[in-house]
């Protein structure tokens, strides 16, 4: 695997950025007792971001070489006044995934193991190079990714929505707006039936239903045919929790 030409010439506009670059480029810092005593709370909830640093080259061969074991496409959303549009990009794999999981609840990666990650930490996608370990005030571990770092990681995706939607329709037979729609149905599934039955919501699933109101047909179609009365109760909720 190539080692990251990170950071970009847009991230090297940014002190803040950049502080956090320099931070993790010390790979013992990765052997902190922060991150020992953690075990991976983050990488039990997600897999981390690649950045298109993190190929020699965007090519259809090596992203499906990527795709075979070790990475998803997933989707994020650029929320405007005309609701929420998908912005592909690639993931490390979330454990039963496939090379397709654009949309899912909280998963946990697959590449972490009960030694850790299996990524030698100069092979980690850039976004676990940027997480930062930290211990809040009650004294809980946690990570946190810089937002603005992970924007502009996002942006480099853009570029290439084409090739990975064309990589979704490879592999799932559907267009993007239709395999989302199929995802947001089986999402809404699971959580409007723990709404249901007055179960509260793990922080993790209270994010993945955040952007939900954003949501317009045609990415809501599947859930109004075929679970509106969920989709209603996820919908109700996440307004509420705004
Ligand atoms: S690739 Fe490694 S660091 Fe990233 S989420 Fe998976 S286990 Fe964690």
């Amino acid at each position: 695997m190539i080692k990251p030409d990170f950071p970009n010439e847009d991230l090297k506009k940014d002190a803040q950025v950049m502080a956090f670059y320099h931070h993790f480029e010390d790979p013992t810092l990765f052997e902190s007792d922060l991150c020992r005593k953690c075990g991976g709370k983050c990488c039990k909830r997600n897999g981390c971001a690649y950045a298109i640093e993190d190929f020699a080259e965007i090519t259809k061969k090596g992203i499906m070489q990527k795709l075979e074991h070790e990475a998803s496409i997933r989707a994020t959303f650029e929320i405007s006044n005309y609701g929420a549009t998908p912005v592909l990009f690639l993931e490390s794999r979330g454990k039963g995934k496939g090379p397709v999981n654009l949309f899912s609840l909280p998963t946990s990666c697959a590449l972490l193991t009960d030694q850790g990650c299996l990524y030698k930490i100069e092979d980690r996608p850039t976004g676990g190079i940027l997480l930062l370990p930290k211990e809040d005030e009650k004294h809980e571990l946690c990570c946190e990714i810089d937002e603005h770092a992970q924007a502009i990681l996002l942006k480099g995706w853009l570029k290439y929505q084409k090739l990975l939607n064309k990589l979704v329709k490879y592999y799932t037979g559907n267009t993007v707006d239709k395999q989302l729609s199929l995802d947001i149905l089986a999402v809404i599934q699971v959580i409007g039936k723990k709404l249901e039955s007055n179960l509260s919501l793990t922080e993790q699933e209270k994010t993945c239903i955040e952007p939900l109101p954003y949501f317009r047909e045609p990415l809501l179609d599947d859930c109004l045919a075929n679970d509106a009365r969920r989709l209603k109760l996820c919908l109700k909720y996440s307004l509420q929790n705004r």
